[in-house]
């Protein structure tokens, strides 16, 4: 028989202990586990990791957010204070970017503390690296609610995907979770409760609930939106998310698993794995907004960043490029715009959030 994870073992005596576990049960252990959890234990980004970010693809991503940072403190009415706040800020790459182009605005680079919200003591030691050399204040933090009260700007790249999603599997009457068992042979293995979920449909978009049997819905605990509203709305201040994921609430799988840049079987080496699932973007919204702050977007990845002017920002890195670096500016830029099988444009969407004060945030414009 192979070798069991610790994490693996640990999964398994909760299930015999307990019963088969919900999915978002599984994915939080799978990535937070204290000791055992995937983002607990290394790094997992970078070409020699498991996946590629995009500020890890080029330094252009995080230089532009800087600037929409910029930008956006301006039309909060360049408060004396701002807290820059970073969800899951990986190897601190965007910031040290956004940083080093806000160096040209004193006001803002004076006016702001950057507050990083990390739960990986791996990633956290990596992001000391990466901003070690800054004057700017860094604090670290463990959860949003941490960080003092007062105007924000927060930015989150690649954050909420690898929040746990819960699913439910619809049979010819009703909705059930799905869960993880040990099955027969031994083996993780995917099934869905006995019992089915209550009331669920009312809680679906009209759109899902005429969904086939066997159809599945995945939703994501609400609290890290609803704490951006919530900040948002009696502090003042904006915030912008980036990740995969769809426009509109519906019904499909997007459980995925990848390790060292290949799909994997989220069941097999639980901890060893990258395991996220797509952002309902609709969903975010909603929760975000139903704590009094306004929304804007989504736009495709490809879209925002072209309004924010990449495309110029790379012909003048090129213009002061080496033939071999041009021809790399050009496939970060292919790899952040493209619409193909390789590229981020379309499959990512940015959306962003404001007090109800702030007018339309740049990269929104109608
Ligand atoms: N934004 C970075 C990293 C994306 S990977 C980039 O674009 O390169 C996801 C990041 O979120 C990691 O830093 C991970 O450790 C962190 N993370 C995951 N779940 C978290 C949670 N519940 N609270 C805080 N950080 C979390």
């Amino acid at each position: 028989m192979d070798e069991r994870s610790p994490l693996e073992v640990e999964i398994r005596r909760r299930i015999t202990a307990a019963g088969p576990m919900p999915v978002a049960e599984y994915m939080a252990l799978c990535l937070g586990d204290a000791e055992h959890g995937y983002y607990m234990t290394r790094d997992p980004l970078g070409a020699r990791g498991d996946f590629i970010t995009a500020p890890e693809i080029s330094q252009m991503f995080g230089e532009l957010i800087g600037l929409w940072m910029a930008a956006v403190w301006k039309q909060l009415g360049a408060p004396e204070n701002i807290r820059i706040i970073e969800l899951g800020p990986g190897h601190g790459t965007m910031m040290k970017d956004a940083l080093r182009a806000v160096q040209v605005m004193p006001a803002f680079r004076d006016a702001l503390v950057v507050h990083l919200i990390e739960i990986s003591p791996a990633l956290r030691a990596q992001q000391e690296r990466t901003l070690d050399a800054l004057t700017t204040q860094v604090l670290w933090h463990a959860a949003l609610d941490e960080v003092p009260n007062g105007p924000a700007i927060i930015v989150a790249n690649e954050f909420f995907d690898a929040l746990p999603v819960n699913q439910a599997v619809k049979s010819e009457r009703a909705w059930h979770e799905r869960q993880i068992e040990i099955d027969f042979a031994g083996n993780l293995a995917f099934t869905v409760a006995r019992d089915p979920l209550p009331r669920f449909e009312m809680l679906l978009p009209p759109a899902a609930r005429q969904a086939p049997e066997q159809s599945i819905f995945e939703w994501r605990a609400d609290t890290v939106a609803m704490d951006i509203g919530r900040r948002i709305a009696d502090d003042g201040g904006a915030a912008l998310v980036i990740d995969y994921g769809h426009v509109e609430s519906a019904v499909g799988e997007t459980l995925q698993a990848v390790g060292q840049h290949a799909y994997a079987d989220p069941l097999t080496t639980p901890g060893g794995i990258d395991i996220t699932a797509h952002v309902d973007f609709q969903a975010l919204a909603r929760a975000v907004e139903a704590m009094g702050a306004n929304g804007f977007g989504p736009v495709e990845q490809s879209q925002f960043l072209r309004r924010l002017g990449i495309e110029t920002r790379a012909a003048a890195l090129k213009a002061k490029a080496t033939s071999r670096a041009a021809a790399d500016i050009d496939s970060a830029l292919a790899r952040l715009l493209g619409h193909d099988r390789t590229g981020m444009g379309m499959l990512f969407k940015v959306a962003a959030f404001a007090h109800p004060s702030v007018g339309a945030l740049p990269g929104f414009e109608a």
